[in-house]
């Protein structure tokens, strides 16, 4: 169903107005939404007052905002994900929800703050994680309120406030998302606009907001594009860039495990997340069998002039490149079949086909449900085809293999942030694998998985010839 932007706008007023209804003591900054200003100096000087109040706050105080910010993800996660959909018309429903719930139930708190302690004859020296202060967050559009929430909860859990700079596609669920982490601050008598934004972000806002003086540390969540700007602002900043994940599989793999385990990881959110298996690389001893499991799995397996039909779908021309079209980005295989003329049932969850290692929509981070199979002579071939489309981005990468020598030998060459074994992508996050999750993955500066402790700085304090008691 198209919703328009009126539309959008008139169900964020009725919905806070019943969030207005619970926390009267609230006073709108400027929009009616908690946190939101007309411009970039109003967002970063109301962060800059509650930062001051942040950083001497007791950590048990920064602990009970941050259960109030769970509490209130979880309550309005159908909500935010429902919106998220409507506005940027990407992703499902169902899987954001899942993604609202693990960064309210596992997003690492300040029990993510560790101290390293040295005592001896001449004291104790400390080196204790303290904050940057205001940090300015760039966020995506194809997760953008889960992204927004738990930023807020590590970058708030270490001590800073935020001034986030949602996708102008994006704006009104990331800053609805921005209004209910304040709400449920003030709710628990911390400051209003520990967070904040302004009401209409553009890129210009954002340049302007990456140049300003009162911003300590810059976060970027996104492309390639935004990655550059932030790392050349002159500041200290943390790149989560593009991924282009390939999923090797060999001849020693559980075959119909892994082909339900890489069609779960690609179409979960429609396959927006950077971490999701983008291609498949299968040793040819085994790849018929995987892409009839694959299809058994509910693949529609995609005949070459389909293929093509798909390749003047998805992808556009623009100055002499070819893109991705926004209008497919995000969408189900079943909507993505419909505008080649194919149709399709709802069990239908992902379009593949078998393609050379240099096919468009093998190359390119499509973000999209369709995954082209290239099949390589033996593991050793497939490592290197692997590493390819990988791109350098040293993002993720997945395997699927009983062999522990392959597996071994294909984690060092790829050297990525997050290398998944015999599960689907997502099992990097935490769901249905073990560790926390966040959306915000800094494989290009080196934090990989952001948590609390990526949003601090180190600071040594040292006593001189008292306190250690050995
Ligand atoms: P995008 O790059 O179009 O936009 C991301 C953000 O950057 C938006 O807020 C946008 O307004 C801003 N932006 C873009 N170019 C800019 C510039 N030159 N100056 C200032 N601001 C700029 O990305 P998107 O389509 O919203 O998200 C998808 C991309 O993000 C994919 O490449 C995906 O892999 C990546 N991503 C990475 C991670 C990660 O953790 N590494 C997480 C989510 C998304």
């Amino acid at each position: 169903m198209a919703i328009n932007e009126q539309e959008i706008q008139n169900i964020v007023r009725s919905v806070l107005k019943g969030m207005a209804a619970e926390t009267p003591a609230a006073k709108p900054a400027s929009s009616g939404l908690l946190g939101i200003f007309k411009t970039a100096d109003e967002a970063i000087a109301a962060a800059k007052a509650a930062q001051k109040e942040i950083q001497p706050m007791p950590l048990e105080f920064r602990e009970k905002i941050i259960a109030n910010i769970r509490k209130k993800t979880l309550e309005n996660a159908k909500m935010l994900s429902e919106l998220a959909v409507e506005e940027t018309g990407m992703g499902n429903v169902g899987h954001k929800i899942i993604k609202h719930q693990l960064v309210a139930e596992k997003t690492p708190g300040t029990e993510d703050l560790t101290t390293i302690a040295w005592s001896g004859d001449r004291g104790l020296t400390l080196t204790e994680m303290g904050p940057w202060g205001v940090i300015g967050a760039v966020c995506p559009s194809t997760n953008p309120t889960a992204t927004v929430i738990c930023n807020s909860i590590g970058m708030l859990a270490a001590g800073n406030a935020v001034v986030f700079m949602p996708h102008p596609s994006a704006k009104n669920c990331s800053n609805l998302a921005i209004d209910m982490v304040n709400r449920a601050s003030v709710e628990v008598g911390g400051p209003v606009n520990i967070v904040t934004a302004v009401e209409e972000p553009t890129m210009d806002v954002s340049n302007y907001i990456f140049k300003h003086k009162d911003i300590d540390m810059l976060c970027a969540t996104g492309g390639p594009g935004v990655v550059t700007a932030v790392l050349s602002s002159g500041k200290r900043a943390m790149g989560a860039g593009a991924g282009n994940p390939p999923v090797l599989v060999d001849e020693t793999a559980n075959i119909p495990k892994a082909a339900e385990d890489i069609v779960n990881g690609c179409t979960f959110d429609n396959n927006l997340p950077c971490i999701a298996e983008k291609e498949v690389v299968a040793v040819d001893m085994i790849a018929d069998e995987l892409i009839y499991h694959m299809e058994q799995a509910g693949c529609y397996h995609a005949s070459p002039e389909e293929v093509q039909k798909l390749v003047d779908t998805v992808l556009e021309e623009k100055n002499g490149k070819k893109i991705i079209s926004r209008k497919c980005v995000g969408r189900s295989a079943k909507v993505i079949l419909s505008k080649i003329g194919v149709t399709v049932g709802d069990d239908i969850r992902c379009i593949i086909f078998e393609g050379e290692k240099n096919h468009p929509l093998i190359w390119t981070e499509l973000m999209m449900p369709i995954l082209g199979i290239v099949r390589v002579k033996n593991v050793d071939e497939g490592i290197a085809v692997a590493c390819e489309l990988e791109h350098g981005n040293r993002h993720s990468a997945h395997m699927h293999s009983t062999n522990v020598n392959n597996l071994t030998k294909f984690g060092k060459a790829i050297d990525t942030a997050i290398f998944v074994k015999n599960a689907p992508s997502y099992a990097a996050l935490g769901f249905g694998g073990e560790g926390y999750p966040t959306f915000t993955i800094c494989s290009r500066t080196g934090e990989g998985l952001t948590s609390a402790k990526s949003f601090t700085k180190a600071r040594r304090c040292v006593m001189g010839d008292a306190l250690c008691i050995r």
